[in-house]
Order: structure tokens, then sequence, then C-alpha cells
């Protein structure tokens, strides 16, 4: 039985999550859930689960929270204290980390610090502090397991050969709601247009990544990180479908992939239950209907987002920190109305040529840098 504790349980990964502990609970136990603000939904999900621990993030509502709407067996704690004690606790093996966004990386920070295992869904964890990340969790024996769907494809995909055997791993994305578009015709798109994902039902946030394909260029870092990869060994292609999460080319040109319908519960619980299979409540692919699959190049004059991520991923240092943060707040301007949609990218360039570039930063510069990118988008005209 392994106890685990979903961090930003009231997400789309987290839903999800709740959804596959539900649907083994031979093999899964719930020991903690967190939330930001939306505590009701927290409270809810005491109700049917009860965890031993809910937290609350946003500490400026610990007295504003009605305790008796929460399980009377689970203890209530807030902030990130109650997160690091979340995670520390002996009495979780598994943390999923699925809060969105730099925030992710507290949790996921600890977990590792006390050799837990992490599934991770939070890419921007790694996109931002990937080698210290990595060095963490060689350093206490820790395990990283991906969650996001094309790297827990390649993770899979990888078992059918050794590292010195792998020519290159191609990343697959769906091209989001804008693909075919024009640079030109991307200017003026609106929020709900960017918000409408053809394949993909996720929080806002990783919705508009997907659209400015800023999503694809994160995943590229994670990949670096999370497989110990050279950016040159990194491709990107597009595929509307979304049923060929990833694949891995090993160096005599075979190439094997995991395909699957896009559901992300399927990626969750291998994370959950690796090294084992078993099966799943993730909607399965039907053989008796005809249905193509369709790869092109993506388009990087219309997506200049995908660039910078094969930047970052070269360049490492500090890049990966600013143009996450960049990122993060470009994206909450563009939602807020006050940024057009294809200045979230235009932004990013900006922020990320003019910070002072370190190539081995400590992560107190990279929380620094992190916060002084936030400051310059938020002055971006
Ligand atoms: P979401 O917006 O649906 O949920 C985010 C969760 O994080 C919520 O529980 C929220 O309460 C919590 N949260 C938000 N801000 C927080 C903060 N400042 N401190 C602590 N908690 C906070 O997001 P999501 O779509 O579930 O994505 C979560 C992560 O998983 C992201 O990093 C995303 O890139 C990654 N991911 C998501 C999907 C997907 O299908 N949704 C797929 C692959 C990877
Ligand atoms: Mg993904």
């Amino acid at each position: 039985m392994k106890r685990v504790a979903v961090l930003g349980s009231t997400g789309s990964i987290g839903t999800n999550c709740l959804q596959v502990l539900d649907a083994l609970p031979e093999r899964l136990s719930l020991s903690g859930i967190t939330a930001h603000r939306r505590w009701r939904e927290l409270a809810e999900q005491t109700q049917s689960t009860h965890p031993r621990w809910a937290v609350v993030t946003d500490e400026s509502l610990s007295h504003g929270v009605d305790r008796a709407a929460f399980s009377s067996k689970t203890e209530i704690l807030f902030g990130e204290s109650g997160i690091e004690r979340l995670c520390s606790s002996p009495e979780v093996d598994v943390v999923v980390s699925a809060i969105v966004g730099a925030a992710g990386l507290r949790g996921t920070w600890v977990a590792l610090e006390c050799g837990k295992t992490v599934a991770i869904a939070n890419k921007e964890t790694l996109v931002v502090a990937g080698s210290l990340v990595m060095e963490l969790a060689k350093r206490t024996n820790a395990t990283l397991l991906p969650v996001d769907s094309e790297h827990s494809a390649i993770f899979q995909a990888l078992q059918a050969g050794r590292a010195s055997e792998v020519k290159r791993v191609v990343l697959t994305s769906s091209g989001g709601p804008f693909r075919g578009r024009t640079l030109a015709q991307l200017r003026d798109v609106t929020p709900s247009e960017a918000l409408a994902h053809p394949t993909w039902n996720m929080g806002p946030k990783i919705t508009i990544d997907s659209a400015t394909m800023m999503n694809k260029a994160l995943e590229v870092v994670e990949a670096k990180w999370l497989f110990g990869l050279r950016d040159d060994q990194i491709d990107v292609v597009v595929h509307p479908q979304s049923v060929v999460h990833s694949f891995v080319e090993f160096v005599d040109g075979s190439v094997i992939a995991q395909l699957s319908p896009p559901d992300m519960r399927l990626p969750i619980q291998y994370a959950l239950t690796f090294p084992d299979r078993c099966e799943s409540i993730a909607s399965k692919l039907d053989w008796k209907k005809s249905f193509d699959l369709h790869f092109e190049p993506p388009d990087l004059e219309a997506f200049p987002a995908l660039r910078l991520g094969f930047e970052v991923a070269s360049r490492g240092g500090t890049c990966g920190a600013v143009l996450n943060a960049a990122n993060e707040a470009a994206v909450e301007r563009f939602l807020a109305g006050s940024l057009r949609f294809c200045d979230i990218p235009r932004a990013c360039r900006a922020v990320l040529d003019q910070h002072q570039f370190d190539a081995s930063p400590s992560l107190s510069e990279l929380l620094r840098l992190d916060r002084e990118a936030r400051q310059e988008i938020a002055r971006w005209t």
C-alpha cells in the first residue's frame, strides 16, 4: 500500500488523481490534499476521502475557513509550513506534485529532501531549478516519476533500450487551438478563444501555454532534466489527435511510442503504480473504429515561444527560472486583458535577454530572479 499526498488536489491533475486513488483502494491510500484558495472544494474532498491532513496554502484564509465543513478525521494546516509538514511526514510515501507554477517547487523540494518518491506534474519546478532538483534527488536517493503525458510516454519508451542507444526523443504537441494560423492571425485572439483547447481539459495556465506552445517549450526543458538529455537530442512534432504521447528514436532507427486517448488518469496511474501496470479507469483506444494519426513540423514563426524552450534548454543556468516566471506573469496579464496574446513570447524574450545570466546559480538566486522577472513583466508595455 502506497500512502499518497496530492499537492493541488482541487486542480485538473489533482481531481484526476483522486479518481485514480479511488479506483485502486487496495494499492493506494490518500494521506493529504492541498488547495490554495478554494477551501470549500478542499473541504468537500475531505468528506469523501477522509485524509489525515488538508492544507490551505493561502495563509490569509486561516481565519476564514469553516472547520466544520471538513471531515472530522482531517487535520487542517495552513501555508507553506503546512505543505512542508505534509511532504516530510513519515506517513507519506509518494507526493503528487500538481500545484501550478513555480509555487509547486517548495513541496517537491521537501519531499525529495526526505528521499520520497515524487510523481511530478508540475513541470515549472524542473524548468526553474532542474539542475538543483535532479542533484538533490540523486543525493537523497529520491525518485522522480513523470506525470506529464509526453514525459510519461518517453519514460515508458526508454525502457525498450539502453540510455547509450537513444538517438533522440520526440515530444508530440497537439498544436493547440491555433494550429495552422499565421503570426498575423494570432494578433488579436482573446482569452476565451485561447482557453478552448481541442483535445485536453486542463487548468487555465497550462491551457494558455498550450495555445502559445510555451507548454512545449517548458516540456523540452523538463525532458532535458528528467532524462539527462542534450538539447540536440530533443525534437518536437505537431500531432493534433494527441494519441501518440511522444516517442523515442534509438540509434538503429527504431521508434518506440506510447499511445492512448488523451486522458491524464493513465500517466498519473502509471507514476503511482510504477513499476507495476494495472487495470485503469482511463479511456481506451477503440481499434474497431478507423482513425488517422497526423504529424507535421511545428511552425516556429507563428509560435516563437517554442524557440525559447530550445534556447533555455541549451543555455541552462538562470534561464529556466527567468523564462518560467516571465511566462507565468505574462499569462496572468493576458488572462486579465492587459497583454496581447502575441506579446506573451515577446515579453518573455525581452526579459530573458535582459537578465544577468549565471551558469550555476543557487536556489535563492533563482528565487530572486523569479521575483525580478515577474516585476519586469508587470512593467512591460
Ligand atoms: P489547475 O489550475 O487546474 O490546478 C492548480 C492547483 O494548484 C489547484 O489545486 C490550486 O489550488 C493549486 N494552486 C494554485 N496556485 C497555488 C499556489 N500559489 N500555491 C499553492 N497551490 C496553488 O492546474 P492543472 O492543470 O491541474 O496543472 C497543475 C500542474 O500540472 C501544472 O504545473 C501543469 O503544467 C501540470 N500539468 C497539467 C496537465 C493537465 O492535464 N492539467 C498535464 C500535464 C502537466
Ligand atoms: Mg504535456
